[in-house]
Protein backbone atom coordinates (compact mmCIF):
# COMPACT_ATOMS: atom_id res chain seq x y z
CA UNK A 1 0.00 0.00 0.00
CA UNK A 2 1.23 3.59 -1.02
CA UNK A 3 0.16 6.23 1.41
CA UNK A 4 0.21 10.21 0.76
CA UNK A 5 0.06 13.08 2.70
CA UNK A 6 -3.08 15.27 3.63
CA UNK A 7 -0.56 17.87 3.00
CA UNK A 8 1.44 16.72 0.40
CA UNK A 9 -0.66 14.65 -2.17
CA UNK A 10 2.24 14.09 -4.52
CA UNK A 11 4.14 12.38 -1.71
CA UNK A 12 4.62 8.36 -1.96
CA UNK A 13 5.67 6.60 1.26
CA UNK A 14 5.31 2.80 1.98
CA UNK A 15 3.41 1.35 4.64
CA UNK A 16 6.08 0.31 7.04
CA UNK A 17 7.53 4.04 6.69
CA UNK A 18 4.40 5.17 7.64
CA UNK A 19 3.56 2.91 10.23
CA UNK A 20 7.01 3.93 12.31
CA UNK A 21 6.66 7.70 11.60
CA UNK A 22 3.18 7.61 12.53
CA UNK A 23 3.35 11.79 11.16
CA UNK A 24 4.03 12.92 8.04
CA UNK A 25 6.70 15.78 8.88
CA UNK A 26 4.53 17.94 7.14
CA UNK A 27 2.05 17.71 9.83
CA UNK A 28 -0.33 15.65 8.10
CA UNK A 29 -1.97 12.35 8.33
CA UNK A 30 -1.22 9.63 5.77
CA UNK A 31 -4.12 8.21 3.83
CA UNK A 32 -3.85 5.01 1.03
CA UNK A 33 -3.72 5.96 -2.50
CA UNK A 34 -5.83 3.78 -3.61
CA UNK A 35 -8.71 2.55 -1.75
CA UNK A 36 -9.48 -0.54 -2.80
CA UNK A 37 -13.06 -1.97 -3.22
CA UNK A 38 -13.67 -5.23 -1.86
CA UNK A 39 -15.39 -7.66 -4.27
CA UNK A 40 -19.36 -8.19 -4.37
CA UNK A 41 -19.38 -11.92 -3.72
CA UNK A 42 -17.62 -11.31 -0.59
CA UNK A 43 -19.74 -8.51 0.71
CA UNK A 44 -22.77 -10.01 -0.53
CA UNK A 45 -22.01 -13.07 1.93
CA UNK A 46 -20.01 -11.24 4.67
CA UNK A 47 -22.47 -13.76 6.75
CA UNK A 48 -20.66 -16.99 5.84
CA UNK A 49 -17.17 -15.45 7.80
CA UNK A 50 -15.96 -15.11 11.45
CA UNK A 51 -14.49 -12.02 12.59
CA UNK A 52 -10.70 -13.00 12.31
CA UNK A 53 -11.64 -13.82 8.39
CA UNK A 54 -13.27 -11.07 7.39
CA UNK A 55 -10.24 -8.98 9.21
CA UNK A 56 -8.06 -10.97 7.10
CA UNK A 57 -10.00 -10.23 3.81
CA UNK A 58 -10.29 -6.82 5.01
CA UNK A 59 -6.43 -5.92 5.49
CA UNK A 60 -5.29 -8.22 2.33
CA UNK A 61 -7.03 -6.14 0.46
CA UNK A 62 -4.92 -3.30 1.72
CA UNK A 63 -1.45 -5.02 2.75
CA UNK A 64 -1.25 -7.19 0.16
CA UNK A 65 2.00 -5.73 -1.57
CA UNK A 66 3.26 -5.43 2.39
CA UNK A 67 2.92 -8.76 4.30
CA UNK A 68 2.93 -11.74 3.04
CA UNK A 69 -0.47 -13.91 3.39
CA UNK A 70 0.22 -16.33 6.10
CA UNK A 71 2.60 -13.68 8.18
CA UNK A 72 -1.17 -11.18 7.87
CA UNK A 73 -3.32 -14.20 9.00
CA UNK A 74 -0.88 -14.77 12.20
CA UNK A 75 -1.07 -11.00 13.34
CA UNK A 76 -4.83 -10.89 12.96
CA UNK A 77 -5.82 -14.13 14.62
CA UNK A 78 -3.06 -12.96 17.23
CA UNK A 79 -4.44 -9.17 17.72
CA UNK A 80 -8.15 -9.91 16.92
CA UNK A 81 -8.65 -12.61 19.42
CA UNK A 82 -11.85 -11.14 21.51
CA UNK A 83 -15.57 -10.77 20.21
CA UNK A 84 -17.21 -7.47 19.19
CA UNK A 85 -20.94 -9.10 19.28
CA UNK A 86 -24.15 -7.26 18.88
CA UNK A 87 -26.58 -6.82 21.57
CA UNK A 88 -30.32 -6.58 20.62
CA UNK A 89 -31.91 -3.67 22.44
CA UNK A 90 -35.22 -3.17 20.44
CA UNK A 91 -36.79 -4.54 16.57
CA UNK A 92 -34.43 -1.70 15.14
CA UNK A 93 -32.16 -0.98 17.83
CA UNK A 94 -28.55 -2.83 18.31
CA UNK A 95 -25.31 -2.01 20.09
CA UNK A 96 -22.21 -3.32 18.96
CA UNK A 97 -19.75 -4.10 21.73
CA UNK A 98 -16.30 -3.42 21.39
CA UNK A 99 -14.83 -3.51 24.51
CA UNK A 100 -14.58 -7.09 25.52
CA UNK A 101 -10.29 -6.68 24.98
CA UNK A 102 -8.14 -6.21 28.00
CA UNK A 103 -8.14 -2.64 28.34
CA UNK A 104 -12.12 -3.20 27.82
CA UNK A 105 -12.07 -0.24 25.34
CA UNK A 106 -12.12 -0.40 21.28
CA UNK A 107 -8.61 1.14 21.07
CA UNK A 108 -7.71 -2.39 21.74
CA UNK A 109 -8.47 -3.52 18.13
CA UNK A 110 -5.94 -0.31 16.95
CA UNK A 111 -2.90 -0.94 19.66
CA UNK A 112 -2.87 -4.81 19.66
CA UNK A 113 -3.17 -4.84 15.73
CA UNK A 114 0.11 -1.63 15.85
CA UNK A 115 1.81 -3.50 18.29
CA UNK A 116 2.02 -6.57 16.13
CA UNK A 117 2.71 -4.69 12.82
CA UNK A 118 5.43 -2.49 14.59
CA UNK A 119 6.95 -5.81 16.01
CA UNK A 120 6.62 -7.32 12.59
CA UNK A 121 8.80 -4.99 10.76
CA UNK A 122 11.40 -4.70 13.41
CA UNK A 123 14.80 -5.60 11.14
CA UNK A 124 16.45 -8.55 12.20
CA UNK A 125 19.43 -7.61 14.70
CA UNK A 126 17.70 -4.45 15.79
CA UNK A 127 17.40 -4.52 19.23
CA UNK A 128 14.54 -3.09 20.75
CA UNK A 129 11.96 -0.55 19.96
CA UNK A 130 11.07 2.00 22.66
CA UNK A 131 7.66 3.14 22.25
CA UNK A 132 6.60 6.18 24.49
CA UNK A 133 3.41 7.19 24.97
CA UNK A 134 1.55 10.22 27.26
CA UNK A 135 -1.88 9.33 28.08
CA UNK A 136 -4.97 10.74 29.76
CA UNK A 137 -6.42 7.18 30.86
CA UNK A 138 -7.87 5.55 27.98
CA UNK A 139 -5.12 4.83 24.94
CA UNK A 140 -2.35 4.30 27.59
CA UNK A 141 -4.43 1.12 28.73
CA UNK A 142 -5.22 -0.14 25.47
CA UNK A 143 -1.21 0.67 24.07
CA UNK A 144 0.32 -1.28 27.68
CA UNK A 145 -1.60 -4.05 27.33
CA UNK A 146 -1.19 -4.40 23.02
CA UNK A 147 2.31 -3.95 23.43
CA UNK A 148 2.64 -6.37 26.51
CA UNK A 149 4.47 -9.48 25.77
CA UNK A 150 5.27 -8.29 22.21
CA UNK A 151 8.34 -9.49 21.51
CA UNK A 152 11.60 -6.80 21.02
CA UNK A 153 9.56 -3.68 22.07
CA UNK A 154 8.95 -1.80 25.37
CA UNK A 155 6.89 0.67 26.80
CA UNK A 156 7.17 3.72 28.56
CA UNK A 157 3.74 5.49 29.67
CA UNK A 158 3.45 8.70 31.36
CA UNK A 159 0.47 9.99 33.31
CA UNK A 160 -0.33 12.49 34.92
CA UNK A 161 -0.58 12.04 38.63
CA UNK A 162 -4.01 11.75 40.16
CA UNK A 163 -6.29 12.38 36.87
CA UNK A 164 -6.37 8.79 36.00
CA UNK A 165 -9.08 6.39 37.27
CA UNK A 166 -8.16 3.40 39.53
CA UNK A 167 -9.04 0.86 36.98
CA UNK A 168 -6.67 3.06 34.14
CA UNK A 169 -4.32 3.82 36.52
CA UNK A 170 -3.71 -0.20 37.09
CA UNK A 171 -3.92 -1.13 33.82
CA UNK A 172 -0.97 1.20 33.34
CA UNK A 173 0.87 0.03 36.50
CA UNK A 174 0.62 -3.66 37.04
CA UNK A 175 1.95 -5.44 33.40
CA UNK A 176 5.42 -5.76 34.81
CA UNK A 177 7.47 -7.42 31.70
CA UNK A 178 8.31 -4.83 28.80
CA UNK A 179 5.78 -2.29 30.27
CA UNK A 180 6.78 0.21 32.65
CA UNK A 181 4.58 3.39 33.77
CA UNK A 182 5.91 6.92 34.84
CA UNK A 183 3.77 8.76 37.34
CA UNK A 184 4.15 12.47 36.49
CA UNK A 185 3.60 15.56 39.09
CA UNK A 186 1.90 17.38 36.73
CA UNK A 187 -0.55 17.61 33.76
CA UNK A 188 -1.28 15.42 30.60
CA UNK A 189 -0.12 18.09 28.47
CA UNK A 190 3.69 17.75 30.72
CA UNK A 191 3.01 14.44 29.68
CA UNK A 192 2.89 14.96 26.66
CA UNK A 193 5.41 17.53 26.36
CA UNK A 194 7.72 15.28 27.98
CA UNK A 195 7.78 12.92 25.03
CA UNK A 196 7.35 15.68 22.33
CA UNK A 197 11.09 16.75 23.69
CA UNK A 198 12.32 13.09 24.05
CA UNK A 199 11.46 12.53 20.30
CA UNK A 200 13.34 15.92 19.55
CA UNK A 201 17.05 15.05 21.57
CA UNK A 202 19.56 13.82 19.62
CA UNK A 203 21.21 12.02 22.11
CA UNK A 204 18.09 9.59 22.78
CA UNK A 205 17.45 9.05 19.00
CA UNK A 206 21.51 8.00 19.06
CA UNK A 207 20.89 5.69 21.53
CA UNK A 208 17.34 4.78 21.33
CA UNK A 209 14.51 3.72 18.86
CA UNK A 210 12.37 5.26 19.54
CA UNK A 211 8.55 5.40 18.71
CA UNK A 212 4.87 7.15 19.83
CA UNK A 213 1.89 5.09 19.44
CA UNK A 214 -0.05 7.83 18.34
CA UNK A 215 -3.65 7.91 17.86
CA UNK A 216 -3.29 9.19 14.16
CA UNK A 217 -0.97 5.96 13.35
CA UNK A 218 -2.35 4.30 9.70
CA UNK A 219 -1.76 1.19 11.52
CA UNK A 220 -4.25 1.80 14.06
CA UNK A 221 -6.81 2.71 11.63
CA UNK A 222 -7.06 -0.22 9.67
CA UNK A 223 -8.21 -2.72 11.92
CA UNK A 224 -11.19 -0.55 13.20
CA UNK A 225 -12.84 -0.93 10.03
CA UNK A 226 -13.06 -4.89 10.73
CA UNK A 227 -15.96 -4.46 13.38
CA UNK A 228 -17.99 -2.49 10.71
CA UNK A 229 -17.92 -5.37 8.35
CA UNK A 230 -18.39 -7.76 10.91
CA UNK A 231 -21.68 -6.03 11.84
CA UNK A 232 -23.12 -6.31 8.93
CA UNK A 233 -22.30 -9.91 8.90
CA UNK A 234 -24.26 -10.21 12.13
CA UNK A 235 -27.01 -8.40 10.88
CA UNK A 236 -27.27 -10.34 7.73
CA UNK A 237 -27.77 -13.45 9.82
CA UNK A 238 -31.05 -12.38 11.03
CA UNK A 239 -32.29 -10.81 7.76
CA UNK A 240 -31.11 -6.94 8.10
CA UNK A 241 -29.35 -5.38 5.22
CA UNK A 242 -29.69 -1.73 6.01
CA UNK A 243 -27.84 0.20 8.41
CA UNK A 244 -26.94 3.49 10.02
CA UNK A 245 -24.22 3.67 12.48
CA UNK A 246 -23.70 6.35 15.48
CA UNK A 247 -19.98 6.67 16.67
CA UNK A 248 -19.18 8.80 20.03
CA UNK A 249 -16.51 10.34 18.48
CA UNK A 250 -13.32 12.81 19.85
CA UNK A 251 -10.75 12.48 17.35
CA UNK A 252 -12.38 11.23 14.85
CA UNK A 253 -10.33 8.28 14.14
CA UNK A 254 -13.23 5.59 14.83
CA UNK A 255 -15.70 7.42 12.68
CA UNK A 256 -12.96 7.90 9.80
CA UNK A 257 -12.67 3.93 9.82
CA UNK A 258 -16.06 3.55 9.14
CA UNK A 259 -16.34 5.60 6.50
CA UNK A 260 -12.99 3.79 4.80
CA UNK A 261 -14.86 0.35 5.01
CA UNK A 262 -18.03 2.17 3.47
CA UNK A 263 -15.56 3.52 0.70
CA UNK A 264 -14.05 -0.24 0.08
CA UNK A 265 -17.78 -1.41 -0.29
CA UNK A 266 -19.58 -1.72 3.01
CA UNK A 267 -23.04 -0.98 2.48
CA UNK A 268 -24.04 1.52 4.92
CA UNK A 269 -26.95 4.38 4.60
CA UNK A 270 -25.85 6.80 7.31
CA UNK A 271 -23.27 7.43 9.57
CA UNK A 272 -23.95 9.90 12.72
CA UNK A 273 -21.17 11.71 14.51
CA UNK A 274 -22.28 12.14 18.14
CA UNK A 275 -20.04 14.26 20.17
CA UNK A 276 -20.11 15.69 23.90
CA UNK A 277 -20.12 19.75 24.07
CA UNK A 278 -16.54 19.75 21.92
CA UNK A 279 -18.76 20.13 18.78
CA UNK A 280 -16.21 21.52 16.28
CA UNK A 281 -17.44 19.05 13.74
CA UNK A 282 -21.07 19.30 14.22
CA UNK A 283 -20.56 23.23 14.05
CA UNK A 284 -18.31 23.05 10.61
CA UNK A 285 -21.10 20.63 8.76
CA UNK A 286 -23.88 23.19 9.98
CA UNK A 287 -21.55 26.30 8.99
CA UNK A 288 -19.02 25.52 6.71
CA UNK A 289 -17.16 26.85 9.15
CA UNK A 290 -14.10 24.92 11.04
CA UNK A 291 -13.13 26.59 13.70
CA UNK A 292 -10.90 24.39 16.68
CA UNK A 293 -11.26 25.27 20.11
CA UNK A 294 -9.75 24.49 23.33
CA UNK A 295 -11.22 21.07 25.07
CA UNK A 296 -13.93 21.17 27.79
CA UNK A 297 -13.84 18.89 29.96
CA UNK A 298 -16.74 16.23 30.48
CA UNK A 299 -18.24 13.16 31.14
CA UNK A 300 -17.37 11.46 28.29
CA UNK A 301 -13.85 12.85 29.15
CA UNK A 302 -12.04 9.88 26.06
CA UNK A 303 -13.74 12.41 23.68
CA UNK A 304 -13.07 16.01 25.03
CA UNK A 305 -11.21 16.91 21.73
CA UNK A 306 -11.32 20.57 20.91
CA UNK A 307 -9.04 19.75 17.58
CA UNK A 308 -9.86 16.60 15.71
CA UNK A 309 -7.14 15.03 14.12
CA UNK A 310 -8.75 12.73 12.08
CA UNK A 311 -11.25 15.18 10.54
CA UNK A 312 -8.74 15.83 7.53
CA UNK A 313 -8.71 12.04 6.93
CA UNK A 314 -12.75 12.17 6.65
CA UNK A 315 -12.78 15.57 4.20
CA UNK A 316 -9.58 13.79 2.18
CA UNK A 317 -11.80 10.56 1.60
CA UNK A 318 -14.94 12.57 0.62
CA UNK A 319 -12.42 15.18 -1.57
CA UNK A 320 -12.96 18.39 0.63
CA UNK A 321 -16.15 18.01 -0.44
CA UNK A 322 -18.17 18.99 2.90
CA UNK A 323 -21.68 18.64 0.96
CA UNK A 324 -20.79 14.89 0.11
CA UNK A 325 -20.00 14.50 3.45
CA UNK A 326 -22.95 16.09 4.87
CA UNK A 327 -24.60 13.60 2.98
CA UNK A 328 -23.14 10.27 4.63
CA UNK A 329 -22.70 11.97 8.06
CA UNK A 330 -25.15 13.52 10.29
CA UNK A 331 -23.45 14.98 13.48
CA UNK A 332 -25.17 15.93 16.97
CA UNK A 333 -23.69 17.30 20.45
CA UNK A 334 -24.78 16.57 23.63
CA UNK A 335 -23.97 17.89 27.38
CA UNK A 336 -23.23 16.09 30.31
CA UNK A 337 -26.98 17.05 32.02
CA UNK A 338 -28.65 14.89 28.70
CA UNK A 339 -26.01 12.39 28.91
CA UNK A 340 -26.30 11.07 32.43
CA UNK A 341 -30.43 11.24 31.34
CA UNK A 342 -29.52 9.16 28.30
CA UNK A 343 -27.84 6.93 30.73
CA UNK A 344 -30.96 6.12 33.24
CA UNK A 345 -33.25 6.23 30.00
CA UNK A 346 -31.40 3.23 28.36
CA UNK A 347 -31.43 1.52 31.79
CA UNK A 348 -35.02 2.06 31.79
CA UNK A 349 -36.01 1.29 28.23
CA UNK A 350 -33.94 -1.61 28.36
CA UNK A 351 -32.31 -2.55 31.65
CA UNK A 352 -28.72 -1.99 29.80
CA UNK A 353 -25.97 -0.07 31.23
CA UNK A 354 -23.92 1.85 28.76
CA UNK A 355 -21.15 4.01 29.46
CA UNK A 356 -21.53 8.06 28.93
CA UNK A 357 -19.45 7.97 25.51
CA UNK A 358 -21.49 5.07 24.26
CA UNK A 359 -24.83 6.50 25.63
CA UNK A 360 -24.30 9.67 23.61
CA UNK A 361 -23.72 7.24 20.31
CA UNK A 362 -27.41 6.88 21.65
CA UNK A 363 -28.62 9.84 21.56
CA UNK A 364 -27.67 10.57 18.20
CA UNK A 365 -29.41 7.92 16.90
CA UNK A 366 -32.97 9.25 18.97
CA UNK A 367 -32.36 12.19 17.26
CA UNK A 368 -31.93 11.11 13.58
CA UNK A 369 -34.91 8.77 13.74
CA UNK A 370 -37.00 12.18 14.77
CA UNK A 371 -35.57 13.35 12.10
CA UNK A 372 -35.81 10.68 10.08
CA UNK A 373 -39.42 9.43 10.76
CA UNK A 374 -38.87 6.36 8.12
CA UNK A 375 -39.05 2.86 9.41
CA UNK A 376 -37.32 0.21 8.25
CA UNK A 377 -33.85 1.28 9.12
CA UNK A 378 -31.73 -0.76 11.35
CA UNK A 379 -29.49 1.21 14.09
CA UNK A 380 -26.30 0.56 15.33
CA UNK A 381 -24.28 2.45 18.29
CA UNK A 382 -20.96 1.62 19.41
CA UNK A 383 -20.09 1.07 22.69
CA UNK A 384 -16.61 1.82 22.92
CA UNK A 385 -15.90 1.49 26.59
CA UNK A 386 -16.97 -1.23 29.23
CA UNK A 387 -19.39 1.21 31.83
CA UNK A 388 -17.36 -0.49 34.68
CA UNK A 389 -14.48 1.90 33.36
CA UNK A 390 -16.23 5.61 34.48
CA UNK A 391 -17.32 4.43 38.37
CA UNK A 392 -18.14 8.29 39.04
CA UNK A 393 -20.63 8.87 36.82
CA UNK A 394 -23.25 6.12 37.92
CA UNK A 395 -25.41 6.16 41.34
CA UNK A 396 -25.31 3.35 43.65
CA UNK A 397 -28.03 2.27 41.64
CA UNK A 398 -26.66 1.57 38.68
CA UNK A 399 -23.63 0.89 39.71
CA UNK A 400 -25.07 -2.37 41.43
CA UNK A 401 -26.14 -3.31 38.47
CA UNK A 402 -23.00 -3.04 35.97
CA UNK A 403 -21.20 -7.26 35.99
CA UNK A 404 -17.68 -6.66 36.65
CA UNK A 405 -15.11 -8.18 33.70
CA UNK A 406 -12.52 -10.79 35.07
CA UNK A 407 -10.05 -8.79 33.57
CA UNK A 408 -11.28 -6.35 35.97
CA UNK A 409 -11.13 -8.54 39.57
CA UNK A 410 -7.70 -9.92 38.20
CA UNK A 411 -6.40 -6.21 37.97
CA UNK A 412 -8.08 -5.11 41.54
CA UNK A 413 -5.53 -7.97 42.74
CA UNK A 414 -2.26 -6.25 41.41
CA UNK A 415 -0.10 -4.63 42.77
CA UNK A 416 1.04 -0.56 41.51
CA UNK A 417 4.41 -0.14 40.46
CA UNK A 418 5.65 3.20 38.52
CA UNK A 419 8.14 5.50 39.13
CA UNK A 420 7.53 8.66 40.46
CA UNK A 421 8.87 11.89 38.65
CA UNK A 422 8.61 15.65 38.28
CA UNK A 423 7.48 16.87 35.11
CA UNK A 424 11.06 17.69 34.55
CA UNK A 425 12.93 16.52 31.00
CA UNK A 426 16.11 16.23 32.14
CA UNK A 427 14.67 13.69 34.82
CA UNK A 428 13.11 11.94 32.16
CA UNK A 429 15.91 11.49 29.75
CA UNK A 430 18.62 10.11 32.54
CA UNK A 431 16.17 7.68 33.74
CA UNK A 432 15.41 6.47 29.71
CA UNK A 433 19.10 6.38 29.57
CA UNK A 434 20.00 4.92 32.35
CA UNK A 435 17.67 1.80 32.17
CA UNK A 436 18.65 1.56 28.39
CA UNK A 437 21.87 0.65 29.59
CA UNK A 438 21.22 -1.76 32.38
C1 LIG B 1 -11.07 7.19 22.29
C2 LIG B 1 -12.47 6.98 22.69
C3 LIG B 1 -13.57 7.55 21.99
C4 LIG B 1 -13.37 8.46 20.80
O1 LIG B 1 -12.89 7.79 19.68
P1 LIG B 1 -12.25 8.61 18.47
O2 LIG B 1 -11.71 7.62 17.55
O3 LIG B 1 -11.18 9.48 19.09
O4 LIG B 1 -13.34 9.46 17.89
C5 LIG B 1 -14.85 7.26 22.39
N1 LIG B 1 -15.08 6.48 23.47
C6 LIG B 1 -14.08 5.94 24.19
C7 LIG B 1 -14.41 5.12 25.37
C8 LIG B 1 -12.74 6.15 23.83
O5 LIG B 1 -11.76 5.61 24.55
Amino acid sequence: MKLYSTNNHDLRIDFQTAVFNSMPQDKGLYMPVEIPVLDQEFLQHLDQYTLPEIAYKVASALLHDDIPENDLKAIIEDAINFEAPLHQLNEQTYVLELFHGPSLAFKDFGARFMSRIMAYFLKDGEALLDVLVATSGDTGGAVALGFLGVPNTRVTILYPKGKVSEIQELQLCSNGHNIRAIEIDGTFDDCQHLVKQAFADDELNAQMRLTSANSINIARLIPQTFYYFNTLAQLFRVGKREVVFSVPSGNFGNIAAGLLAYKMGLPVKQFIASTNVNDTVPRFLETGIYETRPSVQTYANAMDVGAPSNWVRIMALFNEQRENVQKMVKSYRYSDEQTVEAIAAIDQQYGYVACPHTAIAWLGIQEYQQNNPSAGDTFVFLSTAHPCKFPDIFDAELAAKISIPEQVSELKKKEKIATAMQADFNAFKTFLLKTNQD
